[in-house]
């Protein structure tokens, strides 16, 4: 076992609005160096900070109908709820603690608006979305949906009462998280009490880092990461420490690299650009299903 390092701590970027609905701080690809290649198979990380959203009865905020194909979307809900539907007849309420994971694959159409109930009371907001890579060969299989309320996600406990880890996907401590993923892929959420400490373990070569969502923390006894803060840990070493300065919430993403070629083009993501023209042209004429406003 040896430290596996931080490389970079990358502050929130100025926010951006996905419709009108999720005010979002992009880390991934947009800037800092953590290209699409650079964290593969996490090629889109949006981070919605908590965010007060007044009231708004009459109609729901969000985004509208739009497609995806050759990749999975995953959207953590911290703080607030979202209603989705797809045009593969998934859909429901992601509420506070839970986790959708689509595999847009060969093409959905989705939306995604904030939840009726939380758009009659308002209130803090705060969401995770990433968008997960998929292997050549499975970008044009069939679309699933994964929906995990909070109560299906493993929770193994951490030392000295210092807090748990929930297992989105992968494994911690060779405990299985709630969702299947189409190649290595671990999610895990720390939820840590203030002086709780844990430890993480991945492949070296792993593209790694962890997002502070709720709290501080200190990495390896030597790192502060802030609130709203992403660090991104080197391809060398294999473990580090998280321990938590306050009450704290820490998403950690590691994964396998796919190492193929990207071309990526708005909501498509497929590796020749051939392949781009052709995801177009099938969505023009109407290949991703129906989907009503
Ligand atoms: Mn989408």
């Amino acid at each position: 076992m040896s430290v596996k390092q931080v490389e970079m701590v990358l502050a929130p970027r100025e926010p951006h609005y996905v419709g009108d609905g999720f005010r979002v701080h992009n880390f991934i690809p947009s800037g800092y160096g953590l290209t699409m290649q650079r964290m593969d198979p996490f090629i889109m990380l949006d981070y919605g900070a908590k965010f007060y959203f007044p009231p708004s009865p009459s109609k729901a905020k969000g985004v509208g109908v739009h497609p995806h194909r050759g990749f999975e979307t995953v959207t953590v809900a911290y703080k607030g709820s979202v209603a989705h539907h797809d045009s593969g007849g998934g859909g429901g309420v992601i509420a506070e603690g839970d986790v959708q994971w689509m595999t847009a694959a060969s093409g959905v159409l989705h939306k995604e608006y904030h939840s009726e109930e939380f758009s009659k009371t308002g209130g803090d907001f705060q969401m995770v979305q990433l968008w997960v890579n998929l292997p050549a060969k499975d970008k044009m299989s069939t679309p699933k949906y994964q929906a995990i309320t909070n109560a299906q996600i493993p929770k193994i406990l951490v030392a000295n009462n210092g807090g748990e880890v929930e297992v989105i996907a992968g494994n911690y401590e060779g405990n299985p998280g709630a969702a299947t993923t189409f190649s290595p892929v671990h999610m895990l959420n720390a939820k840590l009490k203030n002086g709780g400490e844990a430890s993480f373990s991945f492949p070296p070569h792993y593209n790694t880092g962890l997002l502070v969502i709720e709290g501080s923390v200190i990495v390896n006894g030597t790192e502060d990461v802030p609130l709203d803060h992403f660090a991104l840990f080197t391809n060398t070493g294999d473990s580090f420490t998280v321990k938590a300065s306050e009450d704290s919430i820490v998403l950690i993403l590691s994964g396998e690299p796919l190492r193929e070629p990207i071309a990526a083009h708005g909501p498509f993501v497929m590796n020749t650009r051939a392949e781009i023209m052709q995801a177009f042209e099938d969505y023009e004429n109407g290949k991703f299903g129906e989907l009503a406003d």
